[in-house]
Order: C-alpha cells, then sequence, then structure tokens
C-alpha cells in the first residue's frame, strides 16, 4: 500500500498515512482532529529533460577530509 503525505490546513501538521485507494475520506489531522488535510504530492518524480541518465550523476565533494 502506497504512503500519502497529508498536511493539516488548521494546524499546518504534516502527516503520512498507509492508505489504500478508497480510504482517503476518513482522513483527519491526529494533532488536531480535523478534517481539513489536503494531500501533498510526494517531492521525487520523475523529471523531464534531454538525455536518458540511468543514474545520477552528483559530483561527490566534502566527503570526507577536508582540503
Ligand atoms: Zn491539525
Amino acid at each position: 500500500m502506497p504512503i500519502y503525505e497529508y498536511i493539516c490546513l488548521k494546524c499546518n501538521h504534516k502527516f503520512a498515512l498507509l492508505q489504500g485507494l478508497n480510504s482517503e475520506k476518513n482522513t483527519v489531522c491526529p494533532g488536531c482532529s480535523s478534517k481539513e488535510v489536503k494531500k501533498v504530492v510526494s517531492s521525487f518524480s520523475c523529471s523531464s529533460g534531454p538525455g536518458g541518465g540511468a543514474s545520477s550523476a552528483m559530483p561527490v565533494s566534502g566527503f570526507g577530509g577536508g582540503g
């Protein structure tokens, strides 16, 4: 089951819930028990752009030892 992230519109409390497809109607904030919550879309996503890189090539700098 996917994990959906929600944010409370009342107290701005962010929480994640493990819900199915048809179980997002009974979502309440665990902090203030408010039903005014909004589903937050995950940040990570497939970015569209030129060049299809399989692995992300990030320059590892400043990882151990200073120079
Ligand atoms: Zn809340």
